[in-house]
């Protein structure tokens, strides 16, 4: 399996500055499988070919899986097409052999990186599924090559024997050299549907970092993903949630709590602005209390600051949404052992509540009957005593700008009470002197003459703290 990569950029030789591999010198690398030898056939200043050459050992293959012969065809372990195809040992051998042109760096001539250039790339060969060709086009098309594919013969002696799935590739188009690695490591394993070693977490994280920039807007986004992760299908949700992140919050407002407009960005400006106060906190821990189908988590995530997080709610639906939210099932071991998601109750003491840094308590208390407020009043600053709580509430006195409204009517159907901002105010005063902490409120978003903010927050830091 040969993959070539020329230019005609001049001077042509920059490429082997690029892919920090001098031109005059043969180089091999040892693969689990095999190895993988990387040369020049042509180095000169106006055309510039590096080779990489997959020297791939089937009989180690076979030892390496452990598998013993299945019955229905015990030869083919020796005998398939693994040696001879790009497939994802090509992705491996291109991340071992080109690793620092892959990630963008090039400490010599750094201006080179992003130095688009003109390339053309043959790898032969490539083994496609049922309409290979139509789909080789469809993923490569997108991002700009010009697309060549030359179908072969099953045998050349035996033309009745028709086509083969294999297909030359040769691509062409002007790019970064980092941009042309990238789609391949990703797009090669996307064709093949044999994968050597086990799909796992890690799987997505690759794909998501040699995705970068490009996959997200693909029109194939979804197909190379699952095709990418063998079509395992929470590994695929997964990718695919995180790569559509942000398209995502716009679809979910879209049935969310509050009934106007503002709803398109509201909870989503409530989320940020507390993650803005846990974040000036120094919290390393969190606990999101009625933490829901796990939103605000899912922000918490993304923040390395956060080193311990922890999600509890009442609700088991609401836990089984988070969990599917944030595909606990299939989180990478690193990620799953920062976070902790439990059933439970604010209403009572529970010493699983206990020790955090920082408490989170976005649009709870109002769910809460007020004759069990002060329960909660308790169990929270009494008891979990957290260093800081952030806690958000609608502000009752916003609700006269929401058309749809009735008069006294509730934003939500389980809200037991809205409060003024005098109220709120004069609530989290009377808790914070009661339990040893200050308090400061602030509104969240746009703030209206005379009625306030739509949301309402108060930050309550412990005295002793
Ligand atoms: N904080 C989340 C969810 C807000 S909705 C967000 O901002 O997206 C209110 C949540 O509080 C619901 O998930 C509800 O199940 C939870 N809740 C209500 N009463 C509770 C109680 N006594 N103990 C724990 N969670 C409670």
């Amino acid at each position: 399996m040969l993959l070539t990569l020329s230019t005609t950029h001049h001077p042509a030789t920059d490429l082997s500055h690029l892919l920090h591999k001098h031109p005059d010198k043969y180089q091999t690398i040892e693969l689990s499988n095999g190895k993988a030898h990387i040369f020049y056939p042509h180095a000169t200043d106006t055309h510039c070919t590096v080779a990489l050459l997959l020297d791939i050992d089937p009989i180690g293959l076979v030892r390496n899986s452990g598998r013993t012969g299945d019955g229905a065809f015990a030869l083919r372990q020796y005998v398939n097409d693994r040696p001879y195809v790009a497939s994802s040992f090509m992705s491996v051998a291109l991340s071992k052999a080109f690793s620092t042109a892959m990630n963008g760096t090039c400490n010599k001539r750094p201006e080179l990186v992003d130095q688009i250039m003109p390339f053309e790339i043959t790898i032969s060969v490539l083994p496609a599924p049922k309409g290979g060709e139509l789909l080789i086009r469809k993923l490569f098309d997108p991002l700009g090559y010009q697309v060549n594919l030359e179908r072969h013969m099953l045998d050349h002696q035996f033309t009745e024997w028709g086509m083969s799935k294999y297909f030359t590739l040769k691509l062409s188009g002007n790019f970064k050299l980092k941009d042309v690695l990238s789609h391949i490591y990703v797009l090669i394993p996307a064709l093949d549907t044999e994968k050597h070693y086990w799909v796992g977490a890690q799987e997505v994280e690759k794909l998501l970092d040699k995705g970068e920039g490009w996959l997200k807007d693909h029109p194939e986004k979804e197909q190379i993903t699952r095709r990418y992760l063998k079509g395992i299908g929470g590994l695929t949700r997964n990718a695919l949630g995180r790569l559509l992140e942000d398209e995502e919050w716009n679809e979910e407002e879209a049935v969310d709590e509050e009934p106007d407009q503002a709803k398109e960005t509201l909870h989503y400006k409530r989320l940020k602005c507390v993650m803005e106060e846990l974040k000036n906190s120094g919290a390393k821990s969190v606990i999101d209390m009625g933490c829901g189908e796990g939103k605000l988590i899912k922000m918490l995530l993304k923040e390395k600051q956060f080193d311990k997080i922890v999600g509890v709610d009442v609700s088991f639906r609401e836990l089984e949404k988070a969990s599917q939210r944030l595909h606990l099932q299939e989180m990478a071991p690193r990620q799953r052992e920062r976070l902790e998601i439990f059933q439970g109750a604010l209403t009572y003491r529970d010493q699983r509540l206990y020790g955090f840094d920082a408490a989170a308590i976005v649009e709870v208390i109002e769910h809460l009957d007020p004759n069990r407020l002060h329960a909660f009043e308790r169990v929270v600053f009494e008891f979990a005593q957290p260093n800081t709580i952030v806690l958000t509430t609608p502000n009752s006195e916003y609700n006269a700008l929401f058309e749809k409204m009735e008069a006294n009517q509730m934003r939500h159907a389980d809200h037991r009470f809205e409060w003024t901002r005098n109220e709120f105010e004069s609530w989290g005063r009377q808790v914070a002197q009661k339990n040893g902490y200050q308090v400061v409120f602030k509104p969240i978003g746009e703030e209206s003459e005379n009625v306030g903010a739509p949301s309402q927050m108060a930050i309550f830091t412990r005295q002793s703290a």
